[in-house]
């Protein structure tokens, strides 16, 4: 028997509404036994479903011409990719965000927006809309194997944590109440069809962390929680899960990335199966029986696992979950097999994956794979904290702290985190050797890589010499954007360090020179313009460059003041 049961491969991007890319994870997921494929967009129900019984159809066609047309458009892909999909022996589930609705709702039903313009997010409407919405859902398509919800975050179109509307009514609401109705709604339709009900854990903080889970519960001990491998995000640094263990009667899955959202983006491919291996084991024993894999991001159009080296963290993950034990370099082996891909092209440009001719390939590249994963844990992450931007550089000195130790935040996890990265004397001299370390291992690569003796096609090649430069640049990047932040952020209690910021800017220059040579009129894809645009680093160096002008300006005033 399998060590999860459930193993399934998510597609987050806009490449699910390419054929041919649903085609290659297809006969990715049968290659290694998974259980079934995810379509992860916020309104994919919403694409196809109108409901009918708010848009009859001639009402719909004469009023809401467009939409109309697109919910048939999308109604006939989804069942005809829903039948190559289950043909396959496949699962097939979508992963949503509610509540969610077209904006047509609202002209049918003005009295959804209140006196103050927002959409009330309590109004009771929400509960019978959705309930149909899904309803109709299941039945336009029968083959569907449940539905997985984020309910109410941020991200959703009307949510209680976010809601603006302050009628009677919403100011005493009951947040519980409110995810229990969601949940409800969505559970009935989804159970009558013996479908699931999949209910992500996803908050920001730690008090947040077991409402969602408690209100499930109530709703239905046959719910299913879906929770990321870490608190808050995919972060290889963060500790395990702690919602992992305590869901009571309910099922758990656990969410994993496979591109590399928070270590590369594809194009500084890295390995992070042993970080996989570890933590499978241990939701294993906190009673977990099923494994989301992502392999792509829905902010980046044109990349995925299945144009990076990346690829190695979905086969590994496809592996190991199904044995815990399976050895990684038997997971390497199955990567090489299946071939390299490179990230310079676009994600739906037909590669033949390339299988490296020299045998000595897969001690090379499993030792490149690793080492890339220590290289970014020295660089985009600092003592463990994110410092980097969905793989970017930063373009401002303001992201710096704020992604460090606001939005991205350990200490609801790790206690008094944020004290590493305070700029003391101490911690500064700790970070600059990190960052040191960061940058030797990238120069070092070279010292065993030589991509032209490994038997690779003309186009990994390439893409392996470009990464070797490439990698070098990226790491000094970040170097320095880490000194000036902690340079910026100590002057600003202590004026003794105004100069030293001011000096730390002069090396922005040649860096963004270095790497404009590597990337600008080169013809890559639109995914390694992103990670590495040089106007980055230019932005960056002009906004430290007033931030810091504006201390020095405070300071003269002060001066002023006293004399
Ligand atoms: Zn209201």
């Amino acid at each position: 028997m399998a060590d999860y049961q459930d193993r399934l491969l998510e597609i987050h991007g806009s490449n699910m509404f390419n054929g041919y890319h649903v085609q290659r994870a297809i006969e990715f997921a049968r290659r290694f036994d998974m259980t079934g494929i995810i379509f992860h967009a916020n309104d994919i129900i919403d694409r196809a479903i109108k409901p009918d019984r708010y848009f009859p159809p001639n009402e719909s066609l004469l009023k809401f011409n467009n939409r109309d047309g697109d919910t048939k458009n999308y109604k006939y892909y989804l069942s005809n990719i829903i039948d190559r999909i289950t043909a396959s022996g496949l699962e097939f589930y979508v992963e949503v965000k509610e509540i969610y609705y077209p904006y047509e709702i609202l002209e049918v039903f003005p009295q959804l927006r209140k006196e103050n313009g927002a959409v009330c997010a309590t109004d009771p409407f929400w509960w019978e809309f959705l309930e149909e919405k899904i309803s109709e859902f299941t039945r336009r398509f029968p083959k569907l194997s449940g539905i997985i919800v984020s309910a109410g975050t941020r991200e959703s179109m009307v949510s209680l944590a976010l809601n603006k509307c302050t009628c009677e009514r919403c100011r005493g609401y009951d947040m519980d109440r409110w995810y229990q109705e969601l949940m409800g709604a969505m559970f009935r339709p989804l159970d009558r069809a013996g479908m699931k009900l999949i209910v992500r854990e996803f908050s920001y903080t730690a008090d947040h962390q077991f409402a969602m889970v408690e209100a499930a519960q109530k709703v239905s001990d046959r719910i299913v929680m879906a929770i990321k491998k870490a608190p808050h995000d995919y972060y290889p640094t963060f500790p395990n899960n702690p919602t992992a263990g305590n869901c009571g009667p309910l099922e758990q899955w656990i969410e994993y990335d496979c591109w590399g959202q928070y270590f590369g983006l594809g194009v500084f491919p890295c390995s992070v199966a042993e970080d996989m291996k570890e933590r499978m084991r241990y939701y294993r024993e906190k009673g977990a029986k099923g494994v989301m894999l992502r392999t792509d991001w829905e902010r980046l159009l044109q990349g995925s696992t299945f144009n990076s080296f990346t690829l190695f963290n979905l086969v590994a993950g496809a592996m190991l979950s199904k044995d815990i034990d399976t050895d990684l370099d038997e997971c390497y082996r199955a990567w090489l097999d299946y071939g390299l891909l490179s990230p310079l092209e676009y994600d739906t440009v037909p590669q033949v994956p390339c299988r490296p001719k020299n045998p000595k390939a897969l001690e090379v590249l499993r030792r490149f794979m690793q080492d890339s994963w220590r290289i970014q844990e020295r660089i985009i992450y600092v003592r463990g904290h994110v410092f980097n931007r969905n793989a970017q550089m930063f373009d401002r000195y303001f992201l710096t702290y704020f992604i460090m130790t606001v939005q991205h935040t350990r200490d609801h996890w790790d206690r008094g985190a944020s004290k590493k990265v305070e700029p003391t004397d101490e911690n500064i001299d700790i970070i600059i050797r990190e960052k040191d370390e960061g940058v030797e291992l990238a120069r070092s690569l070279r010292s065993y890589m030589r991509p032209s003796e490994l038997g690779l096609s003309e186009g990994v090649e390439r893409y392996l010499e470009f990464l070797l430069d490439a990698y070098v640049v990226y790491a000094e990047i970040f170097r320095a954007q880490i000194i000036t932040a902690m340079y910026i952020r100590r002057a600003e209690t202590d004026v003794d360090f105004i100069e030293k910021a001011l000096s730390s800017l002069s090396v922005y220059e040649d860096l963004a020179k270095r790497l404009g040579d590597l990337v600008i009129g080169k013809g890559y894809s639109n995914n390694v313009e992103y990670v590495l645009d040089r106007n980055r680093v230019i932005r960056f160096r002009d906004d430290c460059r007033s931030v810091i002008q504006g201390l020095i300006d405070r300071d003269r005033n002060n001066k002023g003041e006293c004399s």
